[in-house]
């Protein structure tokens, strides 16, 4: 297969919509499935439910270590007021980008898989080891249908070292940052505006919680960072309350997303906003502080040091002339709903930059895709035929 098969891959994976929401991953599951199946690959093509269909497919023997590269087949929707340049599902190639919705995110990776392991067959003999693709759907809304629900009902075997596919620029990631988020609420009483003494206007508490918020950022978040990923976050992105100006506010509410840093305990941080909210009624008791609707997705660490990790730094660090020191990645992925399949070593890796994802115009670079097609084959020649 030459690089014009990897991008034509790309881009016949690009031209099969799979938007999420709605999460509906039927077509391309199938074109992935007869892609392995081609390849020698044995294959299962599940789903929890009618949308959310995975493939897994499997090549190789137990007479060696087990290999999961693994990339999400599912993308983001369209943006309402997306106005791109290219149509997003022809996988249209110009001055050396192929653009399209999921090109980088996560069907450049996922082509780049499916191209590694396509060399294998040929040489199934001498095979020490097992190979397997997970092409996984509901990434982008969480992945409690994709990898969570794999891993969950035994659908992963135990492996040794996994690649999960996303936008690190081909260099080689062991840790990303876990989300975790909550609503906080002021309720205070209403009254007429012209003489607000009488009420508790919930916005103004809220204005100081929110300076709380702030102070806790400063003071304790960026006092505490983590080698690869800086320090954890919060960042308040949305804020409701009120009834109208000629009217005292009796309650406001915002939500908050809180970055956690590998090490940090979801629990604890809870703690911490609970401990924010509680601060600030000790200051005030005529107004009601509380914080609820709690949402976690974790964070993801490995060991650096592990043996098919070094050896996964080493390869890339070569073909694409960068240091072979690992890199923090900032976004979340699959990796999480994987710690307890994966034993060894484990990493997030690909083309391309996750702020080109989720993006109009979204592309990947045709020469850095060939990269990460020739670092992902090296690995499994060097590791599945000694
Ligand atoms: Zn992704």
């Amino acid at each position: 297969m030459s690089l014009d098969t990897l991008t034509g891959l790309l881009q016949d994976l690009i031209r099969i919509p799979s938007p999420n929401p709605p999460g509906e991953t039927r077509a391309v599951a199938e074109f992935c499935e007869h892609f392995l199946q081609k390849a020698g690959f044995t294959t299962q093509l599940v789903a929890p439910d009618e949308r959310a269909w995975s493939v897994i497919g499997e090549i190789g023997n137990d007479d060696g270590p087990t290999i999961i590269y693994h990339a999400h087949i599912d993308t983001v929707p369209l943006g309402r007021n997306a106005r791109w340049s290219y149509d997003p599902f022809a996988g249209e190639i110009d001055n050396g980008r192929i653009y399209g919705l999921g090109s980088v995110d996560d069907k450049a990776p996922l082509a780049a898989m499916l191209y590694a392991g396509s060399f294998l067959a040929e040489r199934a003999d001498d095979l020490h080891g097992r190979f397997v693709i997970v092409c996984a759907a509901d990434e982008e809304v969480g992945g409690q249908l994709g990898t969570k629900w794999l891993a969950d009902n035994g659908y992963l075997p135990p492996a040794d070292f996994a690649v999960v596919g996303e936008q690190t620029h081909n260099r080689v990631a062991t840790a990303h940052k876990g989300v975790l988020r909550a609503a906080f609420h002021v309720a205070g009483r209403t009254s007429h505006a012209t003489d607000p003494w009488r009420g508790r206007n919930a916005i103004n508490g809220m204005a100081h919680l929110i300076l709380d918020i702030e102070r806790y950022q400063r003071d304790v978040l960026e006092s505490r960072p983590h080698p690869l990923l800086g320090p954890a976050s919060i960042n308040v992105g949305l804020i409701e309350g009120g009834v109208g100006s000629n009217v005292v506010a009796d309650h406001c509410t915002i939500r908050v997303d809180r970055r956690m840093i590998p090490g940090e305990d979801p629990r604890v941080v809870m703690d911490e906003l609970r401990a924010l909210a509680a601060g600030r009624q000790a200051e005030d008791d005529e107004r009601t502080y509380t914080v609820d609707s709690f949402l976690v997705s974790n964070w993801f660490e490995t060991d650096a040091e592990n043996e098919y990790t070094q050896r996964f730094l080493a390869i890339s660090a070569e073909l694409t002339a960068t240091p072979a020191e690992p890199i923090g990645y900032l976004p979340g992925s699959d990796a999480k709903h994987l710690v307890d399949v994966v034993t060894g070593g484990m990493v997030v890796f690909g083309p391309g930059s996750y702020q080109v994802a989720h993006s109009t115009d979204e592309y990947t670079d045709v020469q850095e895709l060939a990269a990460t097609g020739a670092i992902l084959r090296r690995f499994l020649d060097q590791t599945l035929f000694q």
